[in-house]
């Protein structure tokens, strides 16, 4: 039998990043996730996916480790050849205005949806970039329709680190093209996950349902459709876009 190709998700262990590593298996794919919340989640997650399938691990990486995108690529590599990188880490930080954002929380936004992600693509491109991907290699940003709203009044640095995700999905698409490592970003509207209790905004997804034209909040599975889509050879002619799956917002 072929050893399944692996995919890395970055915050695999709950809401969006849980159904991309549940499809992604369904799909044929190893997966390392990482997470930085309970290992009892992780664990629980990675016992459910024993099922004969394709292997997923389960790796604690804060992702705002400078040192962790190594530990990441070397623990995927020990599992098989490494083809994708899903970049789905990421935190709101509090909901507020702008002048209730404290330094400790910027520092982590920045850290968490910016800087890690950075250097995640920095470690896919330095392994990649020499070898023969044969259309396979791809890396996948989870962005949020903040990057072009700009969400005032609620997280306006959150919204400016996916604005920076979009832009770097667009430069690295450009770069490694020659590579054959295609990079698109998949940027949600408003999930229903955990994410917004976390903010201090909890029942938010159902709240905001007004606002988005078809009515209701986005199942995390609607975003791991795209991803699978995107990691599939129905996508080898995709790269440097972003796709929006936010119900028309
Ligand atoms: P969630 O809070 O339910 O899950 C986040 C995951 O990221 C968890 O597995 C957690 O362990 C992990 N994580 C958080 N900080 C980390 C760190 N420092 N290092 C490693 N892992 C870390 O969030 P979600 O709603 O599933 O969001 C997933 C992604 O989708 C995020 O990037 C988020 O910005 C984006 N997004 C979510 C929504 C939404 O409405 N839920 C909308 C747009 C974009």
């Amino acid at each position: 039998m072929t050893p399944s190709p692996i995919v890395i998700v970055t915050g695999g262990s709950r809401g969006i990043g849980r159904c991309i590593v549940e499809r992604l298996q369904h799909d044929g794919f190893g997966v390392l996730f990482t997470h930085s919340s309970s290992d009892a989640e992780a664990r629980e997650l990675e016992t459910a996916l024993a099922n004969g399938g394709p292997v997923v691990r389960a790796l604690r990486a804060d992702v705002a480790d400078t040192g962790s995108a190594k530990r990441v690529f070397d623990a995927a590599e020990a599992l098989g050849e490494v083809i994708g990188l899903v970049n789905n880490a990421g935190i709101t930080g509090r909901l507020g205005p702008i002048t209730q954002l404290d330094d400790a929380q910027l520092d982590q936004v920045l850290a968490v949806n910016l800087a890690g992600p950075i250097r995640l693509c920095r470690e896919a491109a330095r392994r990649w970039s020499g070898r023969d991907n044969a259309g396979r290699a791809r890396i996948i940003n989870i962005s949020s329709v903040a990057a072009r709203t700009g969400s005032p009044n609620e997280y306006v640095a959150y919204a400016a680190t996916k604005a920076g995700l979009e832009t770097l999905s667009i430069g690295l698409a450009r770069e490694l093209a020659p590579a054959g490592i295609l990079v698109s970003a998949v940027s949600p509207g408003t999930v229903d996950t955990g994410i917004h209790a976390r903010a201090g905004e909890p029942g938010r997804a159902q709240r905001v349902a007004a606002r988005i034209p078809l009515g209701r909040p986005g199942q995390p599975e609607e975003i791991a459709n795209a991803v699978a889509w995107l990691m599939s050879p129905e996508a080898t002619y995709v790269t440097g876009t972003v796709i929006n799956v936010a119900g028309g917002l």
